[in-house]
């Protein structure tokens, strides 16, 4: 099950904010299809997915991003690991950040981290951990976020 929220930014372009599992059950057309103007995507909601999901998302996309300014933010890993083996996943979105597993091996804890692309240079920004205040350690190899990074086609 696939969902949407739609909130106007003050800029005029309007932040859909995507929830669920993009699957073969995800309705891509219909979820965007008639939405109007510039367009800012929010992906942290989305929980999986899979192969015929990734087909159908980049359909979509590349006809959504044709003709007008679409962001993408918020990258959760699901979406960022597909991405990196489709070089037109976003079709010609920019992706703007990413939630980043990060992972503290004194407190055997491990969360995901909204990174921006501006933070990025050869390896990924650091963060602290909340609890123990030790330096986090990025808990993938750098070339995970090469999605983030490319430039767009
Ligand atoms: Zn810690």
């Amino acid at each position: 099950m696939l969902t949407r929220r739609l909130e106007q930014r003050p800029d005029g372009r309007t932040t859909v904010m995507i929830s669920g599992v993009i699957d073969a059950t995800a309705d891509l057309e219909r979820l965007l299809g008639d939405l109007d103007g510039n367009l800012a995507l929010d992906l942290s909601g989305v929980q999986r997915i899979n192969s015929i999901g990734v087909h159908r998302w980049i359909a979509t996309i590349e006809e959504l991003t044709a003709h007008r300014r679409v962001t993408v933010e918020a990258v959760p890993y699901t979406v960022g690991m597909q991405a990196n083996y489709v070089a037109n996943f976003f079709g010609r979105a920019e992706v703007l950040s990413c939630l980043a597993p990060y992972a503290c091996h004194h407190c055997d804890t491990s969360d995901a981290l909204l990174i921006h692309r501006d933070e990025v240079t050869l390896r990924a920004p650091t963060r602290w951990c909340p609890t123990c205040k030790r330096e986090l350690d990025f808990d993938e190899l750098d070339g995970y976020l090469d999605f983030l990074v490319r430039p767009r086609p």
